[in-house]
């Protein structure tokens, strides 16, 4: 069996990550239940203004402290009418600091402030995931993954995580929260870089 640790802290992701890297003969594992504890070097990591950039940061952070492989995602949501803000910067779009709940509460109160009054037709965004598996030797490997959809003008559905409720996805036909998980992956921007990355790598 082998072990891979998912680099993130976020608990919507995690969540994902174990549904979606599911394979026989591996364990997918969070920091805390490799006894990782939270260091504040960590806020440090998403420094740069790749999606890219960052998620290697967060991989070799990780692969390192553990001595295991270790898979991150730096991911976001970019909408078109605000020039593919927040991009990058989503999981602090609103500035605010604290638990789960209150930081996407803040986030997207503050996407549907923006877009206040852009009419439907030009509320067009896309969701984008890098994801980056390192090895403890050092190398690495990377893939993509984009979904296209709209920002709605109000709140609709209770799962996934983050912008999902305002997400509506035209491949689906509703908001990724009202979606049940499986569909959500099956179109989702991680659930395409997981795809393209199970094709380069060990374990089926
Ligand atoms: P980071 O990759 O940890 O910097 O954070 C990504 C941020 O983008 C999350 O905190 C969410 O705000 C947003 N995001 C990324 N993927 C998703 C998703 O699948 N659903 C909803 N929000 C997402």
């Amino acid at each position: 069996m082998t072990r891979l640790l998912v680099a993130t802290r976020s608990v919507g992701k995690l969540a994902e990550f174990r549904a979606l890297l599911a394979a026989p003969g591996l364990e997918v594992l969070g920091p805390e239940e490799f006894g990782l504890v939270y260091e504040p070097a960590e806020d440090a990591l998403e420094a740069f203004d790749t999606f890219e950039a960052n998620a290697r940061a967060k991989a070799a952070w990780f692969a390192v402290q553990s001595g295991i492989p270790a898979i991150a995602d730096d991911s976001g949501l970019e909408v078109d009418a605000l020039g593919g803000a927040p991009g990058v910067w989503s999981k602090r779009f609103a500035g605010v600091d604290g638990p789960d709940h209150e930081v996407t509460a803040a986030n997207n109160a503050e996407l549907l402030r923006r877009l206040d009054g852009v009419p439907e037709a030009s509320r067009g965004a896309g969701y984008r995931c890098v994801l980056v598996l390192r090895w403890p030797g050092g190398r690495e490997q990377a893939a993509h993954g984009t979904t296209r959809g709209r920002i709605l003008d109000a709140a609709r559905g209770t799962g996934g995580f983050g912008y999902d409720p305002l997400f509506w996805s035209e491949e689906l036909g509703m908001t990724f929260a009202e979606a049940p998980a499986s569909e959500k992956h099956r179109v989702s921007h991680r659930g395409r870089a997981v795809a393209t990355l199970r094709e380069v790598w060990p374990w089926g």
